[in-house]
């Protein structure tokens, strides 16, 4: 990976900049950890669209901006410094590039369209109850009828389900193979009927988990993704092209800019927390691990888009890293508030808008640092991450 300024960088900077200037003031400074409301992610959506820059990690050839690895970086952070919402990442950073890859002409045309102008959100129904690492082991099943497969089974954990409008899905069409050769991959529409979804309420108190149950729902043969059997092939390509996004780059700035600003707002015996060496030695320690992060997910996005063998391990380290220092961040703002960061104040779409002292300094602060608990679960836990970088770089 090459790290000297890339020609025509600064431009590109200064063109999202222009853009970005021109949302109006109800689509920014929406910055929180998880995904930002349909209405939000959709109107987003739109926008991009009617920029032409509705999908911008895909290739020209799929309906993408072409955008090099530099490019994409600076897009995010330019996005995330003025808190725009979030663009439907199920469908954008592992669905859609799963899609261009596997699926038919006519899915192609069903789905994707209606994600890039904003009319589609999706979920991921992987994990179930019992079969999260081991996800292999998954046991909802997919039983051929006619034309249709007929689902039974529950996922659990699955994000956003209550507000997507489709779930791409994994199921056991075959019991009799090896786990792995008896998995397909299926796209559901939410509406189906037999589908129901039971929210799961999370630490940070917001509703973004769920059950979800599939009782004799009726899925047509022609919503499958490759062959019978194909599924856990096909997720491998997800999954592996997940690893340059799990360290939230952007979001790891965010909270930077998070403590430099109570860095200067915050006092402690009239002290300003800035002008305390142990509190300025932590920060500056923060700091320099957010500049290594940032080289690494600049190299692992490179080797990733060359296909290359060692983007999964240094993917897996990326991951560990990366979910490490949001939770070490998140924690920093905590202690940084002090006697504030003892109260949860909520994110204004949790819809409580409270009067407290120090909300305006306080917001949403708790709950980022509660919901990043999750984050060295979600993506494949810390545990399994090293369990990959020991079997691909020590061969054990
Ligand atoms: C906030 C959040 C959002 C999520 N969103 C989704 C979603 O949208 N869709 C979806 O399908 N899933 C989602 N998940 C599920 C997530 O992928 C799983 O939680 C994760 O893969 C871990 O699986 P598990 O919870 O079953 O834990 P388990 O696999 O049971 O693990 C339990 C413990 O055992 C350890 N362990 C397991 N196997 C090994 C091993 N081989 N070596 C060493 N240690 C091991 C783990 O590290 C962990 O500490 C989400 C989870 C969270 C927390």
């Amino acid at each position: 990976m090459d790290f000297d300024p890339v020609p025509g960088l600064e431009a590109f900077r200064l063109e999202v900049r222009e853009f970005l200037k021109g949302l109006p003031p109800d689509l920014i400074d929406r910055p929180r950890s998880t995904r930002s409301t349909p209405a939000d992610v959709k109107r987003w959506q739109q926008k991009l669209h009617v920029r032409g820059w509705a999908a911008p990690y895909w290739a020209k050839a799929h309906g993408g901006t072409g955008w090099s690895v530099q490019q994409m970086l600076v897009f995010d952070e330019e996005c995330a410094a003025v808190g725009t919402p979030s663009q439907d990442g199920f469908m954008h950073k592992l669905l859609g590039p799963l899609l261009n890859e596997f699926a038919s002409p006519e899915q192609k045309a069903q789905h994707l369209p209606p994600a890039l102008c904003g009319e589609r959100l999706w979920c991921q129904g992987f994990s179930e109850p019992g079969s999260g690492s081991d996800l292999a082991s998954l046991r909802t099943r997919a039983e051929l009828d006619g034309d249709h497969y007929v689902v039974n089974g529950q996922k659990i954990w699955t994000s956003y389900a209550h507000e997507s409008d489709w779930i791409f899905l994994l199921v056991r069409t075959d019991a009799n193979v090896k786990k792995q050769e008896g998995i397909s991959f299926l796209l559901v529409d939410m509406k189906t009927p037999g589908i129901t979804v039971r929210p799961i309420r999370s630490i940070d108190d917001f509703h973004h988990l769920n059950e979800t149950f599939f009782d004799n729902v009726r899925v047509p043969v022609g919503n499958r993704v490759g062959e019978e059997g194909q599924g856990w092939a096909i997720t491998k390509f997800l999954l592996n092209n997940e690893h340059a996004s799990t360290a939230e780059l952007p979001a790891l700035k965010r909270y930077l800019r998070v403590i430099h600003r109570l860095a200067d707002t915050q006092r402690v015996d009239g002290q300003r927390l800035r002008e305390r060496p142990e509190f300025a030695l932590k920060l500056a320690r923060l700091e320099a691990e957010l500049m290594a992060i940032d080289m690494l997910v600049q190299r692992v996005a490179g080797l990733e888009m060359e296909h290359h063998p060692d983007a999964l391990p240094l993917g897996s380290m990326l991951k560990i890293r990366g979910t490490e220092l949001q939770q070490k961040l998140t924690d920093f703002h905590v202690e940084a508030l002090g006697d504030l960061g003892a109260v949860a104040y909520p994110h204004p779409e949790q819809g409580t808008e409270v009067q407290l002292p120090g909300q305006d300094t306080a917001r949403g602060l708790a709950n980022d640092m509660f919901f990043r608990r999750a984050s060295t679960i979600y993506g494949g836990t810390s545990e399994v991450q090293r369990g990959i970088i020991a079997k691909l770089l020590f061969q054990l």
